[in-house]
Formats: C-alpha cells, structure tokens, sequence
C-alpha cells in the first residue's frame, strides 16, 4: 500500500467476465475505491441480450476467443472448439444461460481442503444475496439480488412425456435443484428474465457505470503484471497498437478466467520455470500449481427423430413458423428465442450408493446438424446430452508462446481417469433408458446419432471419445488451497506474492456440481467481501 497516493487506482481488475463483473460492481459500492475494470473484448455485441444468441456467439469471434484444445486420446487426437466469451459479461454474455449452484457438498468439499469460510454454509448466502429468483421452491431463494433468474417458461407435450419417461425409469421430479436437493429432472433455472439475457455486464456493470469511480476500458489486452519483488504493483495493457501501464495503490485480481488467467500469471514470469524457460520468460515467482489441475466437463450427446407432429423446435422454428416465434417473442418475450440451451435438465445417480448425482443431463427439443455451426436439422429431433458431475481427470493450460495474443496449449487429459470413463458410459446408457421408457412412445423416432448399433461399453466410450465436445466449464488452472499444488490462498491471494488475488473459475479446487457460472460470479461476490474486511 506504499505508493497508495501515486497510484491512479486502488484495485486493478483484469477481466470484466462473471467474476471480474461482480467484483468491479461490489467493490465500487464504497466511494473510496477506484477502481480499473481492464477488458480485453468489446463493450458489447447487440445480439447478446437476446437468449438464442449463444447458438451463434458460440464460434464467432466477434465476442469470442474462439480457442483449440490440443488433439489427445480423450478426444480420438480431435481439435476441439474452446468458445470463452470475449466482451463486457465475458462468458457470461455468451453462454447457455443454465442457472446451477452446485451441491452443498461441493463446497463442503473446498473447505475441507483446507479453504476456510468456502463451505456451504459460508457460500450459501452469498448465492442467495445475488440472486433475484422468480420460480419455485420452497425458500432459501434470493429475490433482491442484481443477478436476474427464472425458470423456464415454455410448455410442450415434449417436456411432459420426458417428465413421465424419467419417472418410469426409476427418477424423480425435483421443484427446485438449486435449493438443499439437486437430485431429479426438472425445469431448467436460467439467467432470464422478461425473455432477456441476464449476464453479469448487464446486472452488474450496467448499473454501476454512472460510478464515478470505476473506470471501464476495453479492447485492453492485458500483457504482464508489474512486478517488483514479492510485490505485485499494476499492469501493462495494450490497447490499439499503443501499450499502457496502469498502477494500483492496493491491489491488482487477475479475473481473466481458467484460460486467460494462468496465461497471464506465466506471461509475467509466475509459474513453472521450465514452462517459462521454454518461452524465454525469466522466473520472478515459482509457483508449479500455475496452469495445472485444469478439468472441464466432456459432453456426449444422443439426437433422436421426433415422430409426433409440432413438439420439436426443428418444426416449431424453421421456415414460415420462424416468423411466428419472431412474433411471439416480441410480443410476449416467450418461445424459441428465449430459451437457454435446454429447458429441462436431470441430476442423476449412475449408481444408487452415491450420496448425491454424479451426472446431470441437457434435454433439448430439437436436434442440430453439425454440433459446432448449430444448424438445426431440416426434421423433427431432439436431443439428450451427459457430463458427468465432478470428473477426477486433471489436464493443463500452458503458455506456448512469449506473445499475449497467441493463445495457450488447451489439454483437457478427458476420460484419463477410469472413474470418469465409468460415469460417462453409464450416464450415457441412462440417457438412453429414459428416453426409451414408455411415455416417450408417441414421440420417439429413429435414434440416429450415434444409432443403435453403438451398444457396447467399449463402443460407447470410442463413440465418446469421437464426437463429444466440450460443456464450456474449464477451471482449477489457478487452484485454491493451503498446499504446494495451490496457486492461491483462502483469501485469493496469490501465493508468495504481495498485492495480487485472482477471482474467477480458475481458483476452484474441485469442479462444481453442474454448470459454472452461478459459482464464478459467487468468487466474485466473496472476493469483495475478502477485499473489504482486509483493508478495514
Ligand atoms: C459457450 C458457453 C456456454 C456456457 N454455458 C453455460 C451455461 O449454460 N451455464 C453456466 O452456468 N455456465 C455456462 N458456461 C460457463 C460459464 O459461463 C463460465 O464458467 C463463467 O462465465 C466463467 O466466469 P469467469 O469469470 O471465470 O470467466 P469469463 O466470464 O470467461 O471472464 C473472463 C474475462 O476476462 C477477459 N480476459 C481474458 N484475458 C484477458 C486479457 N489478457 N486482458 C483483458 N481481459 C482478458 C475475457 O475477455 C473475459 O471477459 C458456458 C460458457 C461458454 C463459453
């Protein structure tokens, strides 16, 4: 805090995503603070507020980091597409919109590790405090909060058959995953409201840019971190051909995501030193946990041919029926327009000796042709995708090149551990039971991909390793903990380091239950009231 007076900022954030957002918007709360909101995308991209956007923003680079992961076994040695949001909202303008805590004892799991005040009952209210739920459930629900939330309200004679079919297969239906029991098929939770997106650039920074103490820049690309010793003092960023240095009187927190956020760390000499020798990057801080420990969810999905008429969104929304969805959007704010990336999802046990779901299921009523332009098929479908909940496969992200705008090598090490490849097989054949349970009858075509014929276990897992993608949930990169495998403390801060936290999915210690933004937006949250209580 030495040169807290010559510095034109208190904090500095670098990346203005789900975490980055809730942070900037917390943090400048209090009008002392000034605050630096560095971000390496555009302000916005106009297509984002409305819900169906992620079905293009998800491969197009005006919004999007568009990265490769590195071919491996756990893909059949395939590239595949990694999207990141790259705009205010991060990924959080971009995504599915599906709205998940996460299971108590995911969090209880973090504290146990050693990561004090992470358990569920410290990170419970701070979910309630940022949500503005209108749904079901039956209490311990946040109302007031900025982050808009509901349940999907689109009926169809589909999502009643798949209701009954999960049934018959031996489920249950669950009013609210995200209240004390995840497990069931429900109605999806998203971050829509009044048929728009609700990202964190537009329910945190949107009302915080009258605040005269924040300052917002885009198309910054952050390069390093200023360091000087154990002492972090600001940034340099490069914005239209020109490179800035910024300096915070306080502290800088590195919100640049799993991908971005070890990428930075490494870029500035805090890693691995034979992964920083190999770029020519002198060490200023050994720290090996930087860009390990990285796990993502691998997604398989089933397609299916719809035989009943005017269920599927194949149907519903192609051709002249289009315009009627345009209608019905701009007059109600309803339909294919406003969905998330599926209405209903199920939270399921591959084996009934587990205390709680190892795998959650998207159910989507519609089918598309190539899984990375998100073409819809010109025939009814409909589709069934599995991730399976907390996979134990650890991967890396690593530098691989000196240069900020190359990105770094993706390996997600998918299915190397026998548990995970054991869960999505089975998860796999799950998907199958329910939709082939009886109250699915009078909808159900030809399952066409992969197609009956990939009936063994051995079989299904090649098939996985063929075709899956990734769900979008890489974190761990910059892990969370007391240990030598840490990057960062309970507080957030960076390990052997002074006057740098990092806040964003790269600190998870261990994969939350489901999907991960609710959680990284939660680190933002906490890592303000960590900033707040310390500088008191
Ligand atoms: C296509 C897609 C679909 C998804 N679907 C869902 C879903 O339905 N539900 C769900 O819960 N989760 C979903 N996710 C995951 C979820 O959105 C992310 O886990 C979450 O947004 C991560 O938050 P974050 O703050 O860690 O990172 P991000 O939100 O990605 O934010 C990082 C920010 O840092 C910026 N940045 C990076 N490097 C630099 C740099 N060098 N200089 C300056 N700025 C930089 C980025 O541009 C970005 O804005 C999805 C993600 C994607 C990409």
């Amino acid at each position: 805090m030495a040169d807290k007076d010559a510095a034109q900022y208190d904090y500095i954030i670098i990346g203005a995503g789900s975490a980055g957002a809730a942070l900037a918007h917390r943090l400048t709360e209090d009008p002392a603070n000034r605050v630096l909101l560095l971000e390496a995308g555009k302000a916005n991209h106009p297509s984002t507020r409305l819900p169906v956007s992620f079905s293009w923003l998800i491969d197009h680079p005006i919004a999007n980091w568009c990265f490769t992961s590195d071919p491996e076994p756990g893909t059949a040695d395939r590239a595949i597409p990694v999207p990141r949001g790259k705009l205010l909202g991060g990924s959080s303008a971009i995504n599915g919109l599906v709205y998940v805590r996460g299971q108590s004892l995911d969090y209880d799991t973090w504290a146990q590790l050693g990561n004090r005040d992470w358990s569920w009952r410290s990170v419970e209210p701070i979910f309630r405090r940022m949500e503005n739920y209108q749904g079901g459930g039956d209490g311990g629900r946040g109302r007031g909060g900025p982050l808009g939330v509901s349940e999907v309200p689109d009926q169809n004679p589909l999502y009643d058959a798949l209701f009954a079919a999960a049934e018959a297969a031996g489920h249950r239906r669950n009013p609210d995953y995200n209240g004390p029991d995840q497990e069931g098929i429900v109605k999806t939770q998203a971050t829509i409201r009044r048929g728009r997106r609700m990202s964190t650039a537009h329910c945190y920074l949107r009302p915080a840019r009258g605040r005269g103490n924040l300052h917002i820049v885009t198309e910054a690309l952050t390069q390093h971190l200023i360091l000087d010793g154990r002492r972090c003092l600001g940034v340099a960023y490069a914005q239209g051909g020109q490179v800035t240095e910024a300096r915070a009187g306080r502290e800088v927190i590195l919100s640049a995501g799993a991908i971005g956020s070890p990428k930075i760390l490494e870029l500035s000499g805090i890693g691995r030193p034979e992964v920083l020798a190999a770029h020519g990057i002198d060490v200023q801080h050994e720290l090996p946990a930087v860009g390990e420990n990285f796990r993502d969810h691998i997604n398989a999905r089933i397609q299916w041919q719809v035989t009943a008429p005017g269920v599927s969104y194949n149907e519903r929304a192609q051709g002249a029926n289009l315009v009627g969805q345009v209608a019905k959007y701009l007059i109600s704010g309803g339909g294919f327009l406003s969905l998330p990336s599926a209405p209903l999802l199920a939270f399921l046990k591959t084996r009934p000796e587990l205390a709680t779901p190892d795998v959650q299921m998207h159910l989507v009523p519609y089918a598309v042709k190539d899984p990375k332009r998100r073409k819809l098929h010109d025939f009814p479908g409909m589709t069934v995708a599995c991730y399976q909940l907390r996979p134990e496969s650890l991967g890396s992200i690593h530098i691989q090149s000196a240069e900020p705008k190359e990105q770094p090598a993706i390996r997600f090490n998918f299915l190397a551990d026998r548990i995970d490849r054991a869960a999505m097989v089975e998860g796999f054949k799950m998907m199958r039971r329910i939709v082939e349970a009886p109250p699915m009858d009078p909808f159900r075509g030809e399952e066409y991909s992969p197609g009956k014929a990939v009936d063994t276990d051995q079989a299904i897992e090649q098939w996985i390793r063929e075709n899956s993608e990734t769900a979008y949930h890489p974190i761990g990169t910059c892990r969370m903990g007391p240990g030598p495998n840490t990057v960062v403390d309970d507080q957030l801060k960076v390990h052997g380091l002074d006057g740098l936290r990092i806040a964003d999915a790269s600190i998870f210690p261990t994969m939350p239950s489901g999907n991960t933004n609710a959680p990284a937006i939660m680190v933002g949250e906490k890592c303000a009231d960590l900033i707040k209580a310390s500088a008191h």
